[in-house]
Formats: C-alpha cells, structure tokens, sequence
C-alpha cells in the first residue's frame, strides 16, 4: 500500500477531529475541569496548523506556513498548558503573553524568512522537544497515585516524541533535502518520522483522553468522600481513616476515641432562622470543633447536625473527655450568624446552642469500626438523656441494655405484622351517676412466647423508633370499629379515648388519619376522644394549636393525659382548645394519706372546672380515693377500683351487666 505523507496528514486529522469532539464533550459536562478545553483548543489548532501544511502549494506558500507554522506551535503551546491545568499547576497568564505568544509568532515570522526547509523543520522539532520536556516535567511533579499508570504512558509516549524528533533533526541536518513539494514529495527522508510521529500523537491524544476520565474519576471520588458544606470527611472516608487506624493502634498497642456530637437546639435555630442560617452555624461549628483538634485528630459531619470526632493515639481514657469538654464549652459560646432568612433583614445575630457528646473507645469497648460508631452513638443518646450539654462513655450495660432495645425493635416490628397487637379498654366512671360513661383505649402486645406485654415496655422504644406510628394508627382503626359495633349492639353511646403520641403530631397529618377512620368505620367523631400529654403538646408548639382546633372542627373531643406532670402551665392551657384534663395518677395514689397531693388534686379540679374543663382522675384504686374526689366534684375516674384494663370482650360484659342493672331500676 502506498502510504505517503498526505495520507497520513490526512488520518491524524480525522483522529484529532475525534479526540476534539471527544474533548469536547467531556469539557461541557465538566466545566470547571479546565484541562480539557486547552487540550481541545490544542486540538483545533493543531488541527488547523496541519491542514495549512496540508494545502501547501494550493495556497500561497508564505501564507501556508505562517499559518500551519503559528497554528502547530500554539496547538503544542496549548496542549502544554491543558497539561498544566489539568493538574492543577498555577499559570501565569503573564508567561504567556510575554513569553510564548510574541515567541511563537516570532518564530513563525522567523521561519517564513527562513530559506532552507530543514532548518524550519529543526526549528519545529526543537520546540516540539521543548514542549514535550515542559509536559514531562509538569507531569512528573503532579504524578498521583491514581493516575500513575496513565502518567507513566504520557510520559513513556512523549519521551519517545522527543527521541523521534532528535533521530528527525539528525537526519535532516545530514541528509540534503530538495526545497520544492516538501510535503507532497516520495523521497523525502524524514517521511518514516511523519508515520511514528503521526502514530506517537495518536497515542498521546489517547491517554489525554484517559486522564480526563481518571481525573474525573478522582473529583468524583473526592466528591464521595467530603461532606459538600464543611468540607469535612463524611462518614465515608471517616470509617476508612477510622479502619485504618484500629489497624494501626492493634499493631502499635495504642488507644482511640471516638466522639459522637450531636448539636442542642440546631433544629430551632434552622427553623427559626432558615437554612442559609443553618448551613452557616453548622460551618461555623466545624471549624471551632477543628481548632480544638490536634493535627491527627480526624473531624467528620455525618449529615444534619451530626459531627463525630476522631482521638487517634490517645494516652488514656480520659483524654477524651477533656477534649469533649473543651468541645462542649466551644459549641455553648454564642456564635454570630451573618447571614440569616431572607424575610430576616438583622445584619447579624447571636445564637446559642450547645453539644452532646458520646465517646466510645477502642480497644476497651469494640474492635470494629462500626461497633465503635455505633456505640459512641449509644452513649450520645445517653449523654442527651443526662441532660443537654453533657458527654458519657460507652459502658457495658449500655451494650446490653442497646441490645436487648434492638432485639425487642425487630421483635416488635414483627409483632405488627402478625398482627399480635390487641387493645384492652379501661372503663372511665361518671362519679356521680356511677356509670360507664366511656373507656381509654390501651395497647397492649400479646406475644406467642412472653404472654401480655405491657405498654411500658414497648411504646417508649415504638416511640424512638417511629413504629409508634403505624401501632398508633392500628389501635385507633381498632378502637373505632370496636366502638362503632357497641353502638350496634345498642349499648348506650361512649366516649372512646385514645392515646396519641407526639410523633403522630409531627410525623403523620393526624387530622387527615381520624377524618378517614372514622369515615371507614362509622364511628361518631364525637364520641371519639384523643389523649395528648401536656409535654407531647408542648413539644410541637409551633402548629399544634392549629392541629388541635382542626380536629375540634371535626368534633372530636381532646384530653391531656397526665395532667400535672409535665410543664403545667396555665398559659397553655388557656390556648390549647381541650374537653378534659386528666389528673395523673400519681397525685391520685397518695389520697387521704398525702396532705400536699389532697391539695393539687383539690386545686386542678377546681381551676379545671374554672377554665370549663371536664376532669377525670386516673389511678383510683380504693373508696376513699373515690370518696375524696366526689367531694371536690371530680367529674369521672378510671381505675382498678372498678376495672383494669380488660379486653374488648369482657368490657362487653361489664357493659352487659349495666345495662341490665339500668332496666332493672
Ligand atoms: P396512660 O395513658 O396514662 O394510661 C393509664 C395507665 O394507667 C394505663 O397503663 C392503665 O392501665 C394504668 N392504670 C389505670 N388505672 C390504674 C390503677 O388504678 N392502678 C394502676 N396501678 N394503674 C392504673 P398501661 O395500660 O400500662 O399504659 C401505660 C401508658 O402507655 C399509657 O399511660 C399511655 O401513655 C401508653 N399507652 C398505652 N396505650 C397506648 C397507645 O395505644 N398509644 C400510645 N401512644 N400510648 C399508649
Ligand atoms: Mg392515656
Ligand atoms: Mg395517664
């Protein structure tokens, strides 16, 4: 096959024309990668620069080779500082326009002058070489471990550039060459260099192309591995370090900590202020955390308010605790927020918050990363319980005491499914009329193996873990159908009441559920009850006024569940719109023996009926309790004086049973 030079001409332009559209692409999906776009500008140019060698002959000479000359040579510029961009080497713009630009275009006014052929080749070549030793050198310094193979082939591949180029001056220096058809001539003698040449920046263009993709695979990488916001490791490359570490630590016999933070009142502050106000305290956070930290110590955002700390190398146990010390004292100084709600013109503003902080430690209590995690996260919860602003360790209890907590989660998710679940009804007695009025609904969880659970035992972990949620639904659907098949038995109408946690208040549009239970079931809205305790409604303050009016708009009566227990507030209690109050049992247990508690429950029925509340007493167990109240005009009670809690079938006798006492009078 002849294959002259033209044709080779010819087919590096199709592959550049490939590699630039390649290029292109790449550079318009990731615009901030600037290596690419030299490298394509490189490849419009060089592109350009061969064609203008290409036409020599169509076109005037002179202008062909100023032209091609000054094309080629920024082409190569170009592919240099693509080179240097893509690694991230600082440019001086001033460098080029004082150095290379005047230079090539000197260069290139130079050659056209320039009578031999040859000696502009050699010109050529020796800025080619020069270019591609700048490459190689950039390359070198910039050399990551992740792209060291495709560094080491550019590298490998440009070198060989620069020793064709040698091998080509030498034979054009010794070899004569005729001046005329320089390009299209059979004879020339660096014709073989053309075809190396042609084949060595194919090649090159090729691994050009691989880098971008590695480079783009490390800022993905790196992307993967930082939290956006704070640019802190996230939980990705913490558990990495953190692995890496106990590898270490094992070898070495040394100790670790790991801290888990968790932010008081951050939520407030991001509702209260907006997000860009969030995002701002949670940077400024990071960094006061940071600069507590020796150089080692390694500092992660798991996502929210979350932050988890790691002590490599630590001489003792305590150790930590005086860096979680110092952390909790950083984090309750004010911090100045900037920039806070758009709606928010205040320049600036104070908030304050404050930390909890868990800390396990390696190897005292796990020798896995995720253990340890997971176990600075226990104690973290058990340092918030303790009181905000606080830290605890990780003890072994704690491990039992999580454990048995997830065993009894799956266990009960479990139960749900199977439908384990039943609801006890607890009668509630008009004192003065002495009769069922109504009943409170009660979960309880009949397990095939343990027999009844009480609620105690479950709801609180239901609770923590949302499935309270969907157990809150089932019980309140239940209780509905139940009461809607007394009405149709033709038992005397009552009041149903049923417990609502403040997790359905915030997680679930509690309105919209009742509206279709009681469409389902029949039931009448206004024997339906919902009981909320005082501090469930003081924790979702923010809507619950309008939540509890929308449900009274429905008809539905409202009660607070252990009333005097919580925040007891009469300002509150005059907002809220309630039907009754509830007076815990625990004022109720100590009547007649209990001067003070004869006094609260005497004083809450009296400011009560004030406020035109009905109140009902929980925990009556014996006459004198019953007679008490009765005496300060409590409207109703529960309790084991009358009942337990007892299943819907036997509540149906008790119902029976009054019914007939009724007919009979
Ligand atoms: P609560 O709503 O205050 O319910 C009253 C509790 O007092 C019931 O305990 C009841 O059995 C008990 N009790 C009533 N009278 C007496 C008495 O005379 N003496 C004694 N010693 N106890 C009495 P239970 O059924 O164990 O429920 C405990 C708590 O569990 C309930 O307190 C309520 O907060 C929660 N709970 C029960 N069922 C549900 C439910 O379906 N959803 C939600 N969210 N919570 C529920
Ligand atoms: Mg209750
Ligand atoms: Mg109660």
């Amino acid at each position: 096959m002849k294959l002259d030079i033209f044709t080779s001409l010819i087919n590096l332009l199709i592959v550049y024309m490939v590699f630039a559209i390649a290029f292109a692409i790449t550079a318009r999906r990731h615009p901030n990668l600037d290596g690419p776009r030299h490298w394509l500008f490189a490849c419009l140019a060089l592109f350009t620069g061969y064609l203008g060698l290409g036409l020599r002959g169509v076109i005037p000479d002179i202008l062909s080779i100023v032209v091609a000359n000054s094309l080629t040579l920024t082409g190569g510029v170009f592919l240099w500082t693509g080179i240097r961009r893509f690694f991230g080497l600082r440019w001086h713009w001033s460098l080029f326009a004082l150095f290379v630009l005047p230079g090539t275009v000197l260069l290139s006014l130079f050659m056209t002058v320039w009578p031999s052929i040859p000696a502009r080749q050699i010109i050529m070549s020796v800025f080619s070489i020069l270019i591609s030793a700048f490459a190689i050198r950039d390359v070198l310094q910039q050399r990551s471990f992740a792209l060291i193979m495709e560094t080491n082939l550019f590298i490998g591949v440009v070198g060989t550039e620069i020793v064709m180029h040698f091998i080509r001056i030498t034979t054009l220096m010794m070899v004569p060459v005729s001046t005329d058809s320089y390009l299209l001539g059979q004879n020339q003698p660096d014709k073989l260099f053309f075809i190396v040449l042609f084949m060595l920046s194919a090649s090159r263009l090729l691994i050009l192309v691989t880098l971008v993709s590695a480079r783009l695979q490390n800022e993905l990488n790196q992307l993967a591995s930082l939290d956006p916001l704070t640019q802190l490791p996230n939980r990705r490359l913490l558990l990495q370090r953190l692995k890496h570490g106990i590898n270490r630590e094992r070898r070495s016999g040394k100790q670790m900590a790991l801290l888990m933070l968790d932010l008081d009142r951050f939520k407030t502050v991001n509702d209260k202020l907006g997000h860009t106000a969030g995002d701002e305290l949670l940077q400024q956070v990071a960094g006061r955390i940071q600069s507590r930290l020796r150089e080692a110590d390694t500092v992660a955002r798991l996502g929210g308010d979350e932050f988890i700390v790691l002590l490599e190398d630590i001489a003792h146990p305590e150790d930590a605790a005086r860096v979680a010390e110092e952390i909790v004292a950083a984090l309750s100084r004010p911090f100045q927020l900037l920039r806070s709600n758009e709606a928010d013109h205040e320049p600036g503003r104070d908030v304050q918050i404050g930390a909890s902080i868990g800390i396990s430690l390696y190897p005292q209590h796990a020798d896995s990363a995720e253990l340890l995690m997971e176990q600075a996260d226990t104690a973290m919860y058990e340092a918030k319980q303790a009181g905000r602003g606080c830290y605890a360790y990780f003890s072994e209890e704690l491990t039992i005491a999580v454990h048995k907590r997830i065993n009894l989660e799956d266990r009960l998710r479990h139960a749900i499914e199977q439908q384990e679940l039943r609801v006890f009804y607890q009668p509630q007695i008009d004192i003065a009329s002495n009769r069922i009025i109504g009943a409170e609904a009660l979960v309880r969880w009949q397990s095939p193996t343990e027999g009844l659970i009480a609620p105690i035992h479950f709801i609180p972990i239901a609770e923590e873990t949302g499935l309270i949620i969907a157990i809150g639904e089932w019980v309140l659907r239940e209780t509905c159908r139940q009461g809607q098949r007394w009405l149709a038995d033709g038992f005397l109408p009552l009041t149903l009441a049923v417990n609502v946690s403040p997790q359905q208040f915030r997680r679930c549009d509690i309105n919209a559920l009742v509206a279709e239970v009681l469409a389902e079931t029949g039931f009448p809205a206004g024997q339906l009850e919902l009981e909320m305790t005082e501090s469930g409604l003081m924790e979702n303050q923010d809507n619950v006024v309008e939540v509890l009016n929308n449900l009274r708009n429905q008809g539905i009566r409202l009660a607070i569940d252990d009333f005097g227990t919580g925040y007891s507030s009469l300002a509150y209690l005059k907002r809220f719109p309630v039907d009754v109050l509830k007076i815990d049992k625990s004022f109720i247990d100590d009547i007649p023996h209990l001067q003070d508690d004869m006094e609260i429950t005497a004083t809450i029925i009296a400011m009560g009926h004030i406020l035109g509340f009905k109140v009902l007493a929980e925990g009556v167990e014996t006459q004198e309790q019953l007679d008490f109240l009765r005496n300060k005009g409590c409207d109703a009670y529960q309790g084991y004086f009358t009942s337990k809690p007892v299943p819907a079938a036997d509540f149906t006798q008790l119902l029976q049973a009054q019914h007939e006492k009724m007919a009979a009078v």
